[in-house]
């Protein structure tokens, strides 16, 4: 059973954690007197969705699953994270319930720090905050890829996948996993994961499985599963490596560099840059006391994005952060077959690329326009200072990162578990929220993008929600819904991801809680761009460049 508390454990804190041990000196003498090391317990649940995140968990061993609850009682997870990663690290952003649950999937050791002291060092070191990217963006590929897999792979090799997933964290092929633990980690019945286990049992790539204990071939195991595996495991050493090698990416060449205008050029579409003074369609925005958008709105450009127009392309070096006020773009991953699926959406409650203010970094994700719309654009570079300077800035970036991820959970969640029909019902529904009528810009290709499925597929899919009233017409690239069935058809997931990320956006982008967040944290560290000459900047005080 799921228990809380874990025991303390003596010895004193190792940096078996990547994150922690690619800390300088300095930065870890301010976690160490709070840094205590604990002993991480089979089926340990180290945080339970909507609870206050209290502790920083960074595993030195071990393997924590990141679960979702979806309505019915229903549990998937979403990503394992293990010695390259850290739990409830995102608090450091603001206090803030937890989006997800975590359970160790297999046991091992971890250092911890309380929430509140984690923040308080992560406000005073810019190295904490890159550290802090790293993640971030190593578990948005997790997600993404994730999500991806789930739209794409039968449930056997993903099975597969989250075998040497879980192994790749521990030193032996035996897996200490019950049956019941894979069908929450799969969001399967205990039937089918049984089904599963038998038909790998046949091919080899499982040796055993006996009393919660699942010995397994690796090498079988990998021949079993999707590529995903593979893809994952290199992303993620990917970022996590950037983390170390900073140069990586603080360095860039000029010709290493991909200017925005060889993309739109590489897309075949344009922007039209015009130079109207902003409006505040875009709700984080809107959310910002005036003195917090006025260090913003100076910087604005008021673009306008078409439809297929790439924003940004996974890998590219994040130097304009945009503010959607219309519209919608998608996240689409690349598959290693050439296969491009999209992973969420966002439209005017979002904001793209707004991670890179923990630091100059790479794309997580390639960003596509679906619908066309306007955005405010400031570069990355001036919206770091700003962020630095407000602590309302700061908290509506924490609120758009955890609405994100939430997201992308729901999204990987609802890949593994519902049909096609329900998910292209959800997909219409995002998009619907996102334009002025019941008639949406999509072609067949576009849809089919979406989903990760065939055109054939698509054609299927809309001729079932065509009978069943929900599509209207579908001619020329625009798909003409009816919400009100559209909504009857659609699977429960997008009802409960609109539900939870309202509750985040409606409770903590209101601005009592904003003027809070100014009270509580009126200073923060800031840094040139090469993170050496640390300089103490008061909050909200005015710019002046
Ligand atoms: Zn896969
Ligand atoms: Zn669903």
């Amino acid at each position: 059973m799921p228990h809380d508390g874990l025991p303390t454990v003596t010895r004193t804190v190792g940096i078996g954690n990547r994150l922690l041990a690619t800390l300088p000196p300095a930065d870890i003498a301010l976690l160490a007197p709070e840094l205590e090391g604990v002993a991480l317990d089979q089926d340990a649940v180290l945080v339970r969705a909507g609870d206050e995140v209290e502790h920083v968990f960074f595993p030195h061993s071990g393997a924590i699953s990141l679960m979702i609850d979806m309505a019915n009682g229903q549990t998937v997870a979403t990503a394992a994270i293990g010695c390259e990663g850290a739990v409830g690290i995102l608090s450091a952003l603001g206090p803030s319930p937890s989006a997800i649950t975590a359970i160790v999937h297999a046991a091992g050791t971890a250092s911890r720090i309380p929430a509140s002291r984690f923040r308080a060092a992560f406000n005073r070191s810019p190295v904490l905050r890159h550290a802090l990217q790293a993640h971030l963006s190593a578990m948005l590929t997790q997600f993404q890829l994730g999500a991806a897999c789930n739209a794409l792979h039968p449930v056997q090799v993903r099975m597969a996948r989250w075998l040497l997933n879980l192994s790749d964290h521990i030193d032996h092929d035996v897996l200490p996993l019950t049956q019941e633990a894979l069908s929450q980690i799969l969001g399967v019945r205990r039937t089918t994961v049984t089904l599963l286990m038998r038909n790998l049992r046949a091919s080899g790539a499982i040796r055993s499985d006996r009393r919660g204990q699942i010995e397994i071939d690796r090498s079988r195991l990998a021949a079993v599963a999707c590529e995903c595996h593979e893809t994952m495991r290199l992303e993620v050493d990917g970022s996590a490596s950037t983390n170390t090698a900073r140069s990586r990416f603080l360095g860039v060449g000029d010709d290493e560099r991909v200017s925005l205008g060889a993309l739109v050029a590489r897309s075949g579409k344009d922007y039209s840059v015009t130079a109207h003074p902003t409006n505040v369609g875009n709700r984080l925005l809107a959310a910002l006391p005036p003195a917090d958008l006025g260090l913003l709105t100076p910087h604005f450009q008021k673009i306008s994005f078409e439809p297929d127009a790439m924003l940004v392309r996974s890998g590219d070096e994040l130097d304009q952060v945009y503010f959607p006020h219309s519209g919608a773009i998608a996240f689409m991953v690349d598959m290693p077959n050439g296969q491009t699926v999209a992973t969420t959406l966002m439209g005017r409650e979002g904001a793209l690329a707004s991670l890179s203010v923990l630091g100059p970094s790479r794309s997580s994700v390639t960003a596509i326009v679906r619908v066309a719309g306007t955005a405010s654009r400031i570069s990355a570079a001036k919206f770091r200072l700003a962020y630095a300077r407000s602590a309302a800035i700061r908290q509506v970036v924490q609120v758009h990162a955890r609405t994100l991820l939430l997201q992308l959970q729901h999204v990987a969640a609802c890949n593994a578990l519902h049909r096609v029909e329900g998910r292209m019902a959800r997909w219409l529904l995002q998009i619907h929220d996102r334009v002025p009528d019941d008639a949406l810009p999509l072609t067949q290709e576009a849809l089919a993008q979406l989903l990760g499925v065939r055109r054939t597929t698509v054609t299927l899919t809309m001729s079932k929600l065509r009978v069943a009233g929900a599509i209207r017409s579908d001619r020329r690239g625009f798909v003409e819904v009816d919400r009100t069935r559209l909504e009857s058809v659609a699977c429960e997931c997008y009802a409960l991801m609109q539900r939870r990320i309202d509750r985040i956006s409606c409770q903590e982008l209101s601005a009592p809680r904003l003027a809070l967040a100014l009270l509580q944290e009126s200073s923060f560290v800031t840094s040139g761009e090469a993170g050496e000459d640390r300089a103490e900047i008061k909050a909200a005080s005015p710019v002046r460049e």
